[in-house]
């Protein structure tokens, strides 16, 4: 599993055509950091992850901002820099030392220095070291200046390692003891307002901390003395006072949310149902192992009769089969209907995430599902399975050993997950079938 711990945001600002877009290529090119090909945290156009020297970050191409706006060019600017500076723990000032010094560079300095985060001027276009064309950025006052060239590459090992050492430091997480859970979803349909109406209730003892960035604050609280955190509950504040044009901030901050927590609660609108953006938010939570539970919010809104619940669910089942497994819960976040009853069923999804099943049972039931419907046969083999056991829990896992795992079938793996699932649920958590060589 992924390390719970935030990482940190590092964002290129600067104008256009300054070499942005090249310089984020070149950052995450396979010769220099490396970009983790985990599940929901592979690449975007506008953001990646990146490693070095061990510290891993979120690298941010602003440059989409100015350039495919309509906007006249130094406002555009202004909101691409004001956007990073809300967004990122780091900012990377891109200048062109090919073109010189332009105005607008001293007011977006301007910017970063009342931003009070840390910031470095990077000088692009510096294709051959010895040149001293970058020299006059030192005039802005603004600090050391990092020449490098994205076309070729020179010193993007240096930039590296200056990245680091302005990142700011870890922050310590809380013990394992805590359930982390991130409230998902669209913009609109309803987190902040179901937090703070859950956040209201006078069961939680919730108080405010700091979280892991300066700018990140979870949200902790205990219910049935059990320490439960929502983590950056200070983001879907800030989501909805700032405009959210900017998707990729918010698609960003929606996987780094989904990367601390434990459970994912996906909030989806009950009057316009299941939307492909939705889905693949699920999916991202899903396929990178946590739990989830669907929300269905504003259901106050929704004309209905006592089948409509049932039918709602079926519809999302139909969309995407793994939601059979993910408990729904409807809710109202306006007039508190349900909203309490997450809780609970957030601790049903964490026992569920939790639960070990004997090798014996596992076994029985594999023999059980055998006797019912043997595998597949492959051209010139004989496809046996004799053994499985839990291998793993939140998320849970069951390895199956055979003689010939690679020439068992996806839908007789299918049958499988199926079996074991009707067995013992894990319900709201996904769960891996894997097929192994007998020893
Ligand atoms: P967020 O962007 O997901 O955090 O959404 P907000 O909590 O800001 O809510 C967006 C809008 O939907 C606000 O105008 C809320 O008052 C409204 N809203 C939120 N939950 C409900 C609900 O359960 N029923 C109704 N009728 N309106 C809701």
């Amino acid at each position: 599993m992924s390390s719970i711990s935030s990482i940190p945001v590092v964002a290129l600002v600067g104008r256009p055509n300054v070499g942005k877009s090249a310089l984020f290529n070149r950052l995450i090119g396979d010769d220099t950091a490396i970009v983790s090909e985990e599940a929901g945290t592979t690449r975007d156009r506008h953001f990646a992850r990146c490693e070095w020297q061990g510290r891993a970050f979120w690298l941010v191409d602003t440059g989409g901002l100015v350039e495919d706006s309509d906007l006249p060019m130094d406002v555009a600017i202004k909101r691409q820099v004001q956007q990073a500076i809300a967004e990122a723990d780091l900012m990377l000032l891109t200048l062109d030392a090919k073109a010189g010094l332009h105005p607008s560079d001293a007011r977006i300095v301007d910017m970063l220095r009342n931003s009070r985060k840390p910031w470095l001027i990077v000088a692009n276009k510096v294709d051959d070291p010895k040149s001293t064309d970058y020299f006059e950025f030192f005039n802005l006052g603004a600090g050391d200046v990092v020449p490098v060239s994205a076309a070729n590459g020179k010193n993007s090992g240096d930039l590296l390692d200056q990245i680091i050492e302005k990142l700011p430091e870890h922050a310590e997480e809380p013990g394992p003891e805590v359930l982390r859970v991130a409230v998902i979803g669209r913009p609109n349909v309803g987190k902040s307002s179901f937090i703070n109406r859950l956040l209201g209730e006078d069961r939680l003892v919730v108080s405010d901390v700091a979280g892991t960035t300066r700018d990140s604050i979870d949200t902790p609280f205990t219910y049935h003395q059990r320490p439960f955190i929502f983590v950056d509950t200070a983001g879907l504040r800030r989501q909805s006072k700032i405009d959210d044009g900017v998707e990729f901030y918010s698609s960003l901050r929606t996987r780094r949310a989904i990367e601390r927590s434990d459970i994912c609660i996906l909030m989806i609108d009950a009057v316009e149902g299941l939307h492909n953006q939705d889905l693949k938010i699920a999916t991202m939570a899903w396929d990178s192992g946590r739990g989830m539970i669907i929300v269905v919010n504003k259901w106050d809104l929704k004309e209905k009769d006592d089948k409509t619940a049932a039918k709602f669910e079926k519809e999302c089942v139909e969309k995407a089969p793994y939601l059979k497994w993910v408990p729904f819960l409807f809710t109202s976040a306006i007039t508190g209907q349900r909203v309490t009853k997450v809780l609970d069923l957030l601790l049903e999804v964490e026992a569920e995430r939790n639960k070990r099943i004997t090798t014996s049972e596992v076994n029985d039931a594999l023999q059980e599902l055998l006797a019912r419907r043997q595998p597949p046969q492959a051209a010139g083999h004989e496809v046996k399975l004799n053994f499985a056991t839990q291998v793993e829990t939140a998320p849970p896992a069951i390895v199956v050993l055979g003689n010939h795992p690679a020439l068992v079938q996806e839908h007789y793996i299918r049958y499988l997950h199926n079996g074991f699932r009707e067995r013992w649920g894990f319900t709201g958590n996904p769960l891996r079938v894997l097929m192994r060589q007998k020893g």
